[in-house]
């Protein structure tokens, strides 16, 4: 079954000037620092970046997991920053995580059954011998054997763990589910297969994802477009194929620029961006462009000023004073 085409004027969800901080101690910690974009429905945005960029605290954010600071999040027409835990409520059954470490977030002391029945419970979705139906439906659904629903998270594989978080995730019937770097834990052999099962329930489904991680290969193959991340903003956002063989920003062309290229002859002969010094605390971010005391590109101008951020192609939005 191959994907239906996404209409680019339906947005599922639209985000705009989202900020999440914390207060430490007498420091505040701009996790996300006004950032904003759509997720068409249907799509699978990527989001990268290095550890400590926001990418997840965004993720988490965008579900009310944590309460934005400033922003809004609009999702089918309805501002959820303005809504209270209560009128949230009805609304996260259609948004939901699947997370990093399978086992982590799977309690080692309930069945699989349990755990993918517990999200039936909390929204009275189903009891009885229908409850049961419905965990072996959803168990099929990821390829797991349904007669292991009375087993325990440590009888499974890694991921066999992370198919049983993804039932978990389905139980509810979402409509969007944000991946925080749901194969990153994994073997390598077994990344490829969780990639084709959520680009398969997908389809199925016509699930929205907003897929979060620091492998820049595998987000290439699973998004249509992909946003990057450094430092609480979003830097750059385009389609996959295009940021892929087109990047503006010099952080994206740094990050392109360190994957490995499977031809040898490529391999030896291009040239790779090495970024100097460390990532900046998010408590104490440079002055003007965050990338700057990082930037190969840096100018007089960039210590100055923030740069805007801009649509300087069809679909491709970008913030460096390079293009403003
Ligand atoms: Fe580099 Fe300046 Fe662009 Fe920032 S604004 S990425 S420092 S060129």
């Amino acid at each position: 079954m191959a994907k239906k085409p996404i209409d680019q004027n339906d947005n599922l969800l639209e985000i705009r000037d989202l900020k999440k901080y914390f207060q430490i101690g007498e420091n505040t910690l701009k996790a996300v620092d006004g950032v904003s974009f759509t997720i068409k429905r249907g799509e699978t945005l990527g989001i990268v970046g290095e550890s400590g960029c926001g990418k997840s605290t965004a993720g988490r954010t965008i579900l009310k997991l944590y309460d934005p600071t400033e922003g809004q999040i609009i999702f089918e027409g309805k501002d959820l920053s303005k809504l209270s835990n209560s009128e949230m409520k009805p609304l996260r059954r259609e948004m939901q995580m699947i997370f990093q470490d399978p086992y982590a977030s799977l309690n080692p002391r309930m069945t699989v059954g349990d755990i993918i029945g517990e999200a039936l419970d909390i929204h009275g979705l189903a009891s009885g011998a229908k409850r049961k139906e419905r965990i072996q439906e959803l168990l099929s659904l990821v390829s797991l054997n349904p007669e292991h629903m009375n087993r325990f998270p440590h009888e499974f594989s890694g991921g066999q763990r992370q198919r049983i978080g993804i039932a978990r995730a389905l139980a509810v019937e979402p409509k969007f589910i944000v991946c925080d770097e749901p194969i990153s834990a994994l073997d390598v052999s077994v990344q490829a297969q969780v990639v084709n099962l959520l680009e398969q329930l997908q389809e199925k489904m016509g699930l929205t994802y907003m897929f979060i991680a620091h492998d820049l290969s595998m987000v290439k193959y699973i998004s249509d477009r992909v946003g990057v991340m450094y430092l609480g903003k979003m830097v750059e956002l385009a389609e996959s194929d295009k940021l892929y063989s087109k990047p503006l920003h010099p952080y994206t062309q740094a990050l392109l620029s360190a994957i490995p290229i499977p031809d040898p002859e490529i391999e030896r002969n291009r040239e790779r961006i090495v970024l100097e010094g460390d990532v900046p605390s998010p408590m104490n971010p440079p002055s003007g462009c965050n990338f700057r005391t990082r930037c190969p590109k840096a100018m007089p101008e960039c210590a100055a000023a923030a740069p805007q951020w801009k649509e300087v192609e069809p679909n491709h939005f970008v913030a460096c004073h390079l293009y403003n």
